[in-house]
């Protein structure tokens, strides 16, 4: 038997009830926020991840699925949105003095991760991107956004980490203070620290090595809050400004650096209770100078992913579960030649609208009356040869527990009472 490859998932029905109202909650709040959907390719040319993430994170180091094709190019399977987002704008002339590009995209995204419990190889996020503006007040609509999507589609109680890297100035003085800070630990760093340390200090932060993790939470870490500029300073104390006067609660983690190089000033992650070891949410931060980069004008930039895959593990301890659609009636075939009838009158119906349920083989009344009851439907309409005699189909109100005999017209008025015919 051939079986889904490791670290992915199928989703099947009743879940992709839940991920469509994750998906549409996303579309609904983000575009209330005057976000429009990008839709970018699946794969990309290799160096587009690593000249955006960064040679020496981990992403590009050990985690991208990179392939060459057919014709001997490197090829990738995004890792991430933000880097496509930022090549699609540049390659479509997107970018202009003065101009604010709102775009929000949902998609899977690859990582050869070593798969665990809200850790997959193929994941999803849905994730947004705001261009054109260095302003404090950006960061935190996009922050107060991230939280209003995951409140409206049913998670609360989520927990807004926040921290500042500031501008070059400061990440250079934090850079100085961490490497200070490493050099005595040289030799009881894993490889792959020892080699951070040397060509990107910072990534020794996200290192998940237990010996390496207990090194960089010690209390006298540096923090990336010790070493602001003035001008990086103030953009925090903005951003902290605004989040307080909307409410947003959050906690202020100043070793929080997460793994990606191309971000600047704020960086933010989003936590969950339900999530065990794997307990971030979705994350973003600021990113300054990418677009420049990669090539394109000066312009700021701040955005954020969610994972789907937490977000509805998430949803599933929630209170509010997401809501579940069952079908509005079903067609009880008491004959078989009520199975076609019952087909014409499901098309008339499903014409107007309703979700309606209708067999293909003759099965007991019983039978059909557990699969309408285990749906959950409002109506039931049975059809047989008492009923083809008198021109008539009999309806039962499901809730009220209530039936009649009434005619197609009749019947088409009860169950489709907005309709005008
Ligand atoms: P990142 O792009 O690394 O900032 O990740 C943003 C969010 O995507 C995380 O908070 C997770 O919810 C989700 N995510 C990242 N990697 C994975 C993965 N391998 N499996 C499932 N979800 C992931």
């Amino acid at each position: 038997m051939i079986t889904a490859l490791r670290g992915t998932a199928d989703i099947l029905p009743p879940d992709t009830a839940v991920w469509q109202h994750v998906e549409q909650c996303a579309r609904d709040v983000f575009s209330r926020y005057g976000f429009a959907e990008i839709r970018t390719p699946i794969f990309e040319q290799t160096e587009l991840f690593v000249r955006s993430i960064g040679d020496t994170t981990d992403i590009v180091e050990k985690e991208m699925y990179t392939f060459p094709d057919r014709k001997g190019r490197s090829i990738t399977l995004r890792p991430e949105g933000t880097a496509c987002v930022v090549r699609a704008c540049l390659e479509h002339k997107l970018f202009a003095p003065g101009k604010i590009l709102k775009f929000f995209y949902t998609g899977p995204m690859f990582r050869y991760e070593r798969p665990q419990a809200g850790r997959q190889r193929q994941f999803h996020q849905t994730g947004v991107e705001l261009f054109g503006t260095y302003s404090p007040l950006a960061d935190a609509d996009v922050i107060a956004m991230m939280v209003r999507f995951l409140e409206h589609a049913g998670v609360h109680n989520v927990t807004v980490q926040l921290n500042t890297l500031g501008d070059a100035a400061s990440r250079a003085a934090y850079r100085a203070a961490l490497q200070a800070f490493v050099a005595p630990h040289l030799p009881a760093l894993c490889e792959d620290c020892q080699r951070r340390a040397e060509r990107n200090v910072l990534r020794v932060l996200d290192c998940k090595i237990p010996s390496c993790k207990a090194i960089f939470s010690a209390p006298d870490v540096p923090r990336t809050t010790a070493t602001l500029s003035p001008a990086a300073q103030q953009h925090y104390d903005g951003v902290r400004r605004v989040l307080d006067a909307l409410h947003i609660a959050y906690i202020e983690d100043p070793r929080l650096v997460r793994g990606l190089d191309y971000y600047t000033h704020t960086i933010f992650e989003v936590r969950h209770g339900a999530l065990g070891a794997q307990d971030a949410l979705g994350g973003g931060g600021r990113y300054d100078n990418l677009v420049h980069e990669m090539g394109g004008p000066q312009i700021g930039g701040v955005g954020f992913g969610v994972g789907l895959e937490r977000l509805v593990i998430a949803l599933r301890g929630a209170q509010t579960a997401p809501p579940q659609f069952p079908p509005d009636v079903a067609l009880i075939a008491l004959d078989a030649r009520a199975l076609q009838d019952n087909l014409t009158l499901a098309d008339e119906l499903r014409r107007r609208g309703l979700s309606v349920l209708t067999a293909y083989e003759l099965q007991s009344v019983k039978a059909q009356m557990r699969q309408a009851n285990s749906a959950g439907v409002a109506w039931v309409v049975f059809q047989g040869e008492d009923e083809r005699r008198q021109g008539m189909v009999k309806l039962k109100d499901m809730r009220a527990g209530a039936e009649r005999l009434c005619s197609l017209d009749d019947l088409l008025t009860t169950l489709c009472p907005q309709q005008i015919r």
